[in-house]
Order: structure tokens, then sequence, then C-alpha cells
């Protein structure tokens, strides 16, 4: 097991731990980050970002995390391929464990940003990766030729029946309400493509499939308005229903909001324990955008380091 010691460490490696990573390097904290399971968080598992200023055309979401740990790097930023399980914030330097080393720091900023939801139903559990899947982008391969469903009505699903439309035979998109939440630009799109439907007012019920071979054939859809129950013939359905917190190794030292959000004070990224910063998604249930991510690694920076400063 081997021991770190930081000034500051970043817990998670997406735009606001990357962020606040470079301000700290820059800054002479030589800080250390730990990228977690999903390095470069959410934007590696999408295709164009075209929302990021500084790209006039639109970047890759992999290509853009990587030009930023790059940055980091090259900045001096102490990157771990590690995973953090548990943390200790009853008293300072703080304690962060994982399953193979220990870390010990002066302050800490969470940026563990946030994870697919899914809709809870016993057979989509059994058939995730038979046919379920929570990433069009990763596995939209699969489905060439074959029709398929998404459910959801923000961003994600948008761009996801989108991007599924140019490999699917026809897309689905299922949606709990009347209207979508996804940006005009994208319902647009949706609306104009001749491969996507839309059903309008319902959810999925329950995912039919085989188990031998193991693979889902179709979804049962329930209207909310009429409860009429139908079935879509589909090889292939994406949850696309929004994201959770990553804070669960967090809720018994500092203070979440009702949705699991990590609560900071106003217009501060300065969570209940002194000392503790929260930065990106994992404390904003309402922009979650990259942009608003990094600007929040950094206030998060900035917040460590005043505070670092006062504390010696
Ligand atoms: P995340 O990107 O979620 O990164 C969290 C990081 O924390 C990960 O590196 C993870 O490994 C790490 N982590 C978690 N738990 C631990 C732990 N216990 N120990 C160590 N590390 C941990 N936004 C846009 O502005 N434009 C777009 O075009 C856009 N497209 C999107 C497409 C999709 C499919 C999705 C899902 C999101 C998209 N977003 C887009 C939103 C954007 O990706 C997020 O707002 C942004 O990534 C949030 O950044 P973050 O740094 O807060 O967290
Ligand atoms: P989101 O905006 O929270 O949308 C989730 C959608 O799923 C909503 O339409 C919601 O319905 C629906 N939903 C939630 N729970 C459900 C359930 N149990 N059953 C059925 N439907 C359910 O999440 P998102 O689309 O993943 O976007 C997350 C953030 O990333 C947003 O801020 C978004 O702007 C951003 N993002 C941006 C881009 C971009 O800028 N190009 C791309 C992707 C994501 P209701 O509408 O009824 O609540």
């Amino acid at each position: 097991m081997a021991q770190y010691q930081a000034k500051v460490i970043i817990i998670g490696s997406g735009p606001a731990g990357y962020t606040a990573a470079i301000y700290a390097a820059r800054a002479g904290l030589n800080p250390l980050l730990v990228a977690g399971f999903q390095k470069g968080g959410q934007l590696t598992i999408t295709t164009d970002v075209e929302n990021f200023p500084g790209f006039p055309e639109p970047i890759a979401g992999p290509e853009l995390m990587e030009r930023m740990l790059s940055q980091a790097l090259n900045l001096g930023v102490r990157v771990v391929d590690d995973h953090i399980t548990e943390v200790d914030f009853k008293k300072r330097p703080f304690n962060l464990v994982s399953e193979q080393n220990s870390y010990c720091a002066d302050s800490v900023i969470i940026a563990t940003g946030a994870s697919a939801r899914w809709l809870g139903l016993e057979n989509e559990t059994k058939f995730r990766g038979f046919g379920v899947s929570g990433c069009a982008t990763c596995d939209g391969f699969f489905y060439r030729n074959h029709p398929v469903a998404v459910v959801g009505g923000g961003n994600t699903a948008a761009e996801e029946a989108l991007y599924l439309a140019n490999i699917a035979s026809s897309v689905t998109l299922i949606h709990r309400r009347d209207e979508l939440r996804a940006d005009k630009i994208l319902q647009d799109r949706l609306f104009a493509h001749p491969k996507i439907n839309i059903e309008w007012d319902s959810v999925v019920v329950d995912v039919l499939g085989s188990d031998t071979p193991k693979s889902m054939t179709g979804a049962v859809i329930k209207n909310l308005k009429t409860d009429k129950i139908k079935e879509l013939k589909v090889d292939g359905l994406f949850i696309a229903i929004g994201h959770k917190p990553n804070t669960e190794i967090f809720k018994s030292w500092i203070e979440l909001d009702n949705e699991g959000y990590i609560k900071t004070n106003p217009g501060s990224t300065q969570t209940s324990v002194e000392g503790v910063f929260a930065a990106g998604d994992v404390k904003d249930s309402r922009y979650r955008q990259a942009v608003t991510a990094a600007g929040s690694g950094c206030q998060a920076f900035l917040d460590a380091e005043r505070f670092l400063r006062e504390a010696k």
C-alpha cells in the first residue's frame, strides 16, 4: 500500500477536477489528483462537444478530456489512477483510502461528478449489457440496422437518439411527459429526423427478452394518460434519464441535499467541513455542463488556496 501526502488532493478527473488541479499546480501547491474509475469523467462517453469555448470545430469528448489531462500533467499535477473508497474528515489532515493506497491531505476538493440513473426494473438489470445500455456512443455500434429505443427527454436522450438514428433502422424516443427538456436546437433536429418517432407521456414498465441466447427483444410501455399498454419490438434500449451525484462515500461526513448533491455555502465551494470543497456536477443539480464544472473547479481551487494560506 502506497501512502501519498499533499496540501491539496482532488478527487475526480472530469472538467472540474482537472481545472482545480491545473490552477493548484500553477500556484505551486503540487496537487495530487485521484482519477477514479472513469478517467476523464462523463465526457468520455459522448461524441462531439460543440459548446466548450475555444474549439471552433466540434471536439470529441474523449479528446477534450485527454487534452485536459495533458495540460494538467504538463504543469506537474500528480495524477494517480485509483478510486477512493473511504474518507475520514473528522480532523485535519484528512485521510482518504482506496483498495491499494492511503492518502493524507490538508485540504480536499471533491469533484466526483455524477453517474447514470437506471429505471429500477428487474429485467432492465437482467438485460443490462444484453440490449439494455446506458451509453449510445459506447454500444450503438451493435445495433446497425436494428430498431432501438431511448428513454428520457433531456439533452442526453436527444443526443443519444440522434446518434443512434445514424446507425439503427429506427429510434423510438420514450418520454414520460408531453414536452422535452432538451435544448431547442436538439428538439428541432429530433422532430425533423425521418427515423425518429416519439412516444409521448409513456414509461417503460418491463423489458422483454430471451434467456438462451440472453438477449432483449422488446420493451413494454404504458401511456400515462390513457393507461394503454403496448409492446415495442426493439433490440436495444438506451436509458438516458439523468444522473445521480457520486456522493455515497461522503454522506456520513458532509451535508448533502435531498437528492444527494453536496451542499456548499452560498457563493462558495466550501462544504459543511472546513477545508473540504466541492466542484462540478457533484454539487450542481442545475447547470451540469462541462464549462460550469470547469468554472467551479477554478472556484474550488481559489477557496482551497485561501483556506490553506489562512490556516498557515
Ligand atoms: P464528471 O465528468 O462526472 O467526472 C467525475 C470524475 O470523478 C470521474 O473522473 C470519476 O472517475 C471520478 N470519481 C467518481 N467517484 C470517485 C471516487 N470515489 N474516487 C476517485 N474518483 C472518483 N456538457 C457540456 O457542456 N457539453 C456537452 O456536449 C455535454 N455532453 C454530455 C454528454 C453526455 C452523454 C453526458 C452524460 C454529459 C454531457 N455533458 C455535456 C455534461 C458534462 O459531461 C458534465 O457536466 C461534466 O462532465 C461534469 O464534470 P465533473 O468534473 O463535475 O464530473
Ligand atoms: P436531465 O436533463 O436531468 O434529463 C433527464 C430526463 O429523463 C428528463 O426528461 C426526465 O423527465 C427523464 N426521467 C428522469 N427520471 C425518469 C424516470 N424514472 N423514468 C422516465 N424518465 C425519467 O439529464 P440529462 O439529459 O442526462 O442531462 C444532464 C445534464 O447534462 C443537463 O444539464 C444537460 O443540459 C447536460 N447535457 C448537455 C448536453 C449538451 O449541451 N449538448 C448534452 C448532454 C447533457 P422530465 O423531463 O419529466 O423530468
